[in-house]
């Protein structure tokens, strides 16, 4: 069985690549398997740029296939805001500066976040409120080079209060286009089906199979 390490420590995100993966006989691990794992600095201008640093920088220190991916949540009315900055929203000095070199800010906990975003758009008018969430993802191979890379996108609409105990981050505030329910309010399943991660993840499979076959 041959071995591909998600760069994250999310153990979920792992558990969703696994399933993806589980008809290739390809064993999944994600950093949280690892003793000693790069600390790789997000300081990148966009998804991709984040997600081709996490992927190289941290498959040449584990000397293993690694996919690294990056991911946010991007609102229209607030020129892309909080975007690359969607963990540490609530903790940037300016939450609408998204475009500084501000990388003090350091991860907020989902709710100060989620009110940070209610109050920068106030009551902007529903049809206003539209956002997407991205994710882009990059396989590199254990010298660091990159072998593939793919975005997904998930298209929504911010409501005016959080709903539903589902997901995490911005999904109780994120209605999804074609559902009118939130992220919050719909299954992990459904999720895992239809998310910006999943996209991504979908996109990259060629390369994944190109690379173990
Ligand atoms: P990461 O790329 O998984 O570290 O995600 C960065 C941040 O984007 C998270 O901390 C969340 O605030 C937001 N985010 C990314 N994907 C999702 C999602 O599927 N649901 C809710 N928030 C998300």
């Amino acid at each position: 069985m041959k071995t591909l390490v998600l760069g994250t420590n999310n153990k979920k995100k792992g558990i969703e690549l696994a399933e993806l993966l589980s008809p290739y006989r390809i064993e999944v691990k994600t950093l949280a398997d690892f003793d000693k794992k790069l600390d790789v600095t997000e300081d990148g201008k966009t998804f991709l740029e984040n997600a081709r640093k996490k992927a190289s920088e941290q498959a040449a220190f584990l000397n293993a296939w690694v996919i690294g991916e990056d991911s946010g949540l991007c609102v229209n009315a607030l020129d892309g805001a909080p975007g690359i900055y969607s963990a540490r929203f609530a903790s940037l000095s300016d939450g609408l500066d998204c475009s500084g070199q501000d990388f003090s800010g350091k991860n907020a906990s989902d709710g100060a976040n989620n009110q940070r975003l209610l109050e920068l758009l106030n009551d902007t008018a529903w049809e206003k409120r539209t956002a997407h969430y991205t994710c882009a993802a990059v396989l590199s191979d254990p010298s660091g080079t990159i072998r593939g890379e793919s975005e997904g996108c998930c298209r929504g609409i911010i409501r005016f209060e959080p709903s539903g105990s589902g997901g995490f981050g911005y999904d109780p505030l994120f209605e999804i286009a074609e559902y009118h329910r939130t992220f919050g309010e719909i299954s992990a399943a459904i999720k895992r089906t239809i998310s910006h991660r999943a996209g991504a993840i979908r996109k990259l499979m060629p390369h994944i199979l190109a690379a173990y076959a």
